[in-house]
């Protein structure tokens, strides 16, 4: 019964996929053929003033499919994860400049990482692109300016804690915060925020699937992403990332047999 009901949610969870697809696709396509169908009456009409309007709408339009379906693409071949031990407090430095280009000018950029943070085992390229999605959303968030932190520390997590998050096992964690103090999510929308394809942005502007990727990246990470938000005020974005020596047992039983034939 539980394969089951496991099987009709994943197919619930399919079905609202391509349905919100298929829907985003179809909005694009009917700009083109829109667009084509007046250029077709102008041209036969003989009336060929103004007609770049049409193309441009036409080539707009096509131009979001085509990035829909590259971001498509890139979010079903799941790139394989490169996980190394990574000083995470480098790698948020070593975004700052980037960061605050990104930004518009009335955010302001605030990095704080905790000294002396243990490496984390995780795929250096995947954090930075989950980071920058994260950003963007902060900045989304803030259409009339605000604050942008990037902050990263060293947390434990306990046996109850991770009782109440299944996936996840009890030991160090390095946490990556990105915070912002925009306009915050309802508990509807918190509740959907990590659904492929969910999006309260506009047609061309948002694809709902930056969340949905950060979420993946984390669980093929071994770690968990949690968000707090609070309607008016801001939201923080959390990734968990297993500290590199934390699993010391497992490492000790790999490396075991490179000794063999000593002695
Ligand atoms: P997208 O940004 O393309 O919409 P995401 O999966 O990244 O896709 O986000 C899904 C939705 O979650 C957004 O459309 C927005 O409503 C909400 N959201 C995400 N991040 C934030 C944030 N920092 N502040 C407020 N709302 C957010």
């Amino acid at each position: 019964a539980e394969e089951a009901l496991r099987q009709a949610q994943k197919m619930e969870a399919v079905g609202q996929l391509t349905g919100g697809i298929a829907h985003d696709f179809n909005n694009m396509l009917t700009g083109i053929i829109g667009a084509i169908d007046i250029l077709k009456r102008r041209i036969a009409s003989g009336r060929l003033e103004d007609l770049d309007r049409f193309m441009d709408a036409a080539s707009t339009s096509a131009q979001r499919a085509a990035a829909l379906t590259a971001r498509l693409l890139a979010f079903s071949r799941r790139q394989s994860l490169d996980s190394k031990p990574t000083d995470i407090g480098n790698l948020v430095h070593s975004l700052e400049d980037l960061l605050r280009r990104t930004m518009s000018e009335s955010i302001e950029v605030e990095i704080v990482s905790a000294t002396s943070l243990p490496p984390a085992l995780v795929d250096a390229n995947q954090l930075e692109s989950a980071i920058i999605n994260l950003a963007i959303n902060a900045r989304d968030a803030m259409p009339d300016g605000g604050r942008l932190t990037l902050a990263c520390e060293e947390q434990e997590l306990d046996a109850a804690f991770c009782a109440r998050n299944l996936g996840v096992t009890p030991g160090r964690y390095v946490v990556v915060a990105v915070s912002d103090t925009g306009v915050g999510m309802d508990a509807a929308t918190l509740d959907k925020v990590f659904d492929p394809f969910f999006t309260t942005k506009p047609i061309g502007q948002g694809t709902g699937l930056g969340l949905s990727m950060v979420y993946g990246f984390a669980k093929q990470s071994n770690g968990l992403v949690r968000i707090h938000s609070t309607l008016g005020e801001g939201t923080s974005v959390k990734i968990f990332l297993p500290v590199a020596d934390a699993e010391p047992e497992e490492q000790t039983a790999e490396s075991a047999p490179i000794h063999h034939g000593d002695g």
